[in-house]
């Protein structure tokens, strides 16, 4: 078993990442963490940072993703295109105001990798990284300048307790570094645990998540622009349903904004 240290971010917390078991996540994690700030650079030496895309060394300077990869990533270019893929999923579904990916999602290919990262192997660092690439991306867009707020697609308790994080609150906590709106999340609840979607048939996913959210405080988000935030979309039916929930607050206006489009 291989282990590894990720981002030695100096002067701040320490987000760690290792891989695959969750035990191992949890409890050595944040002992190595520990032992990299005691030991700093000198540890640094032995346990090379990786980067997320290619797996290979970073540069002292690079953060989560080498100067390649980020020069490589398959950036949508969708934000100002209504009839881009990601919205045309929602159409006569849901009434949304705008929808959009980051990336390209390809199975086998870089986008894959750092998604895995972020979902299952704890890198925080990434996951901010990553929000706050989302956020440059999209903020000077004029369909998506006017948002009020960001949402991140809720996991279930029970889920979020499995997994230690919601993926798409760290992206949106990335996101509100350099986009600085408040976060909505706790506002909207993941109500039903729905096992794993991905063997799924579209129309089983979709009666799975249609009853999955519940919005206890529907005035809180009247009025507002509000800008569902999740990791990658597939067929849409999460998001639909999440969208679904949150259309039935008064003059509200919805809009979509994933890492990546599959
Ligand atoms: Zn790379």
């Amino acid at each position: 078993m291989i282990l590894r240290i990720g981002q030695l971010n100096y002067g701040r917390e320490l987000r760690p990442y290792s891989l695959n078991a969750p035990l191992i996540n949890k409890v050595l994690n944040p002992l190595l963490a520990k032992a990299v700030l005691w030991g700093g650079d000198f540890i640094a030496l032995f346990l090379p940072r990786r980067c997320a895309g290619c797996d290979g060394g970073l540069m002292r300077f690079e953060r989560c993703i080498c100067l390649l990869c980020k020069e490589d990533l398959p950036r949508t270019r969708f934000h100002d295109d209504p009839t881009n893929r990601v919205e045309q999923l929602f159409l006569g579904k849901v009434k949304i105001e705008a929808a959009s990916a980051f990336l390209h999602f390809n199975p086998t290919g870089k986008v894959q990798r750092v998604l895995h990262r972020l979902k299952y192997q704890h890198d925080m660092e990434l996951g901010e990284f990553l929000g706050q690439e989302m956020a440059k991306d999209l903020m000077e867009c004029p369909r998506f300048k006017d948002v009020d707020c960001f949402l991140a697609v809720p996991l279930h308790p029970r889920k979020e307790h499995m997994r230690g994080y919601n993926q798409s609150q760290v992206l949106v906590d990335g996101m509100r570094t350099v986009w600085p709106l408040p976060s909505v999340g706790k506002d909207l609840l993941r109500v039903v645990h729905t096992p794993s979607q991905t063997k799924r048939g579209r129309l089983e996913r979709w009666l799975n998540v249609k009853e999955a959210f519940h919005l206890p405080d529907p005035e809180s988000l009247r009025g507002k622009h509000v800008l569902i935030v999740d990791d990658v979309v597939t067929t849409g039916s999460t998001l639909e349903g999440c969208a679904m929930v949150l259309s039935t607050v008064p003059d509200i206006r919805i809009s979509i904004y994933t890492v990546a489009c599959a």
